[in-house]
């Protein structure tokens, strides 16, 4: 697609003089393909628009906030409503005690919530919480996992120092024997083990969880005292509306949450059990924002559609058929498309693409169809995506592969971004 001339190129050419690299974090400049807009105008329902004015299916849902939809009106509303009798005070509204019986009536291990801004607040906020209640140092978390940008966690090193990261053992997702030896190296010290509900780690195919690993993992902390961290931040009530380690029963101590628990607006959460109560009493938490009442109406309301609507079954039908279609469409062509996930959250990756050519080359395609597709990245479904949306998707998709067929293979190196897989 060519961008020159237009409002993008020209916006991208102001922020490189004002905003360090263009753009920062997962939007950095050069992370997707060169036609991918850095600027949006506007969303509605599952739709989003460039600053340019062309308009997108959007397979990304804001990397998880939108749930219901850009805009969705009786969440926004509730938004609205809130913002004019007050947003934030100099304390809580009681909108937090009823947000808080909400998640804990939701989420079985929860007993309790403290609210926070981002993700990243409240993984963090569950490593000191777990730190306390033990008064141990050490956590165990999976090579690869994305559990936020603090110093911590964050995978590029630039302005870390090596003890931001001390006392942390790495092993690998899914692999028992390997967490057992990570509790094993803990020896008396181990605070907590760290684990998405998932593999959805970027660059690689996406992994359910081992039934067995959960088991483990569980049975390792109530051996040793430690607590299990879930972090649901990105899958949270996309595969159920409790904790997603529930599906396979294992309750953890701690779950983060954020992204899409109001749909968009500006909140986030640690939920916790009764054993890890008094040492989330002892931390200091805080933020000036964090007792924002209007997100947490939005969350409310977000929860309420959660309860009384069918989203999930139909963040599944629709996600079904868009990956079902997509793989068949793709062997028609002639490709290996491996698609990964649970299909409301899908991430496609290309046979023999090691440096991601093909990727890039054909989710481009899709951008200029007007389908907006991550090639690196899980997507994620929304509920007001309809029928209709996910077979245009798939007619831009059959689109997408033969112009792919027709491309030149040398289209030019593309860097792995290896800041972002090089966890540690
Ligand atoms: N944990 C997981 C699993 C995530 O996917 C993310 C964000 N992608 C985070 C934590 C951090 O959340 P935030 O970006 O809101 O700080």
């Amino acid at each position: 697609m060519d961008r020159t001339n237009s409002r993008d190129r020209a916006l991208r050419e102001r922020a490189q003089a004002v905003i360090p690299g263009g753009m920062y974090g997962h939007q950095s400049v050069g992370l997707l393909p060169e036609d991918y807009p850095q600027f949006f105008a506007r969303g509605e329902g599952a739709h989003l628009w460039d600053v340019d004015g062309r308009r997108y299916l959007d397979f990304m849902c804001a990397y998880g906030p939108n749930l219901f939809g850009y805009g969705q009106p009786e969440i926004d509303a509730a938004y609205v409503r809130q913002l004019g009798i007050g947003d934030t005070l100099t304390g809580p509204t009681e909108l937090i005690v009823q947000l808080a019986e909400t998640l804990t009536g939701m989420v079985t291990h929860a007993d309790w919530a403290i609210f926070c801004k981002n993700g990243t607040d409240a993984t963090s906020m569950a490593l000191v919480t777990a730190r306390a209640h033990t008064r141990r140092k050490t956590i165990i978390r999976a090579k690869g996992a994305y559990h936020g940008a603090a110093p911590w966690c964050v995978g590029r090193p630039a302005g870390t120092i090596p003890t931001d990261k001390a006392s942390q053992i790495l092993c690998d997702y899914n692999d028992v024997a390997s967490l057992e030896a990570a509790v094993a190296e803990a020896g008396d010290d181990l605070a907590a083990i760290f684990a998405a509900p998932f593999k959805h780690d970027a660059f690689i195919d996406q992994a359910a969880p081992d039934p067995a690993y959960a088991r483990r993992a569980r049975e390792l902390c109530d051996q040793t005292g430690a607590l299990l961290v879930v972090d649901d931040v990105r899958a949270g009530l996309r595969l159920t509306s409790d904790c997603s380690w529930s599906l396979m029963g294992i309750q953890p101590d701690l779950s983060s949450w954020g992204k899409c628990l109001a749909n968009g607006h500006a909140i986030s959460a640690l939920l916790g059990s009764d054993k890890a109560r008094k040492a989330a009493a002892s931390i200091y938490v805080t933020g000036s924002f964090w007792y924002e009442a209007a997100p947490m109406a939005a969350a409310l309301e977000t929860l309420r559609l959660v309860r009384e609507t069918d989203y999930l079954q139909r963040l599944e039908s629709l996600g079904r058929r868009l990956c079902d279609g997509l793989k068949a469409r793709a062997g028609a062509a002639g490709f290996g498309l491996r698609v990964t996930g649970p299909v409301q959250m899908p991430l496609f990756l290309f046979d023999d693409d090691p440096d991601l050519r093909k990727g890039f080359c054909w989710s481009s395609e899709m951008l200029a169809r007007g389908v907006y597709v991550h090639p690196w990245h899980n997507m994620f479904m929304c509920a007001a995506m309809t029928e209709a949306d996910i077979d245009g998707a798939l007619d831009a998709a059959e689109a997408a592969f033969a112009a792919l067929k027709r491309q030149a293979p040398d289209l030019g190196p593309v860097e792995k971004m290896a800041f972002l897989t090089a966890q540690g």
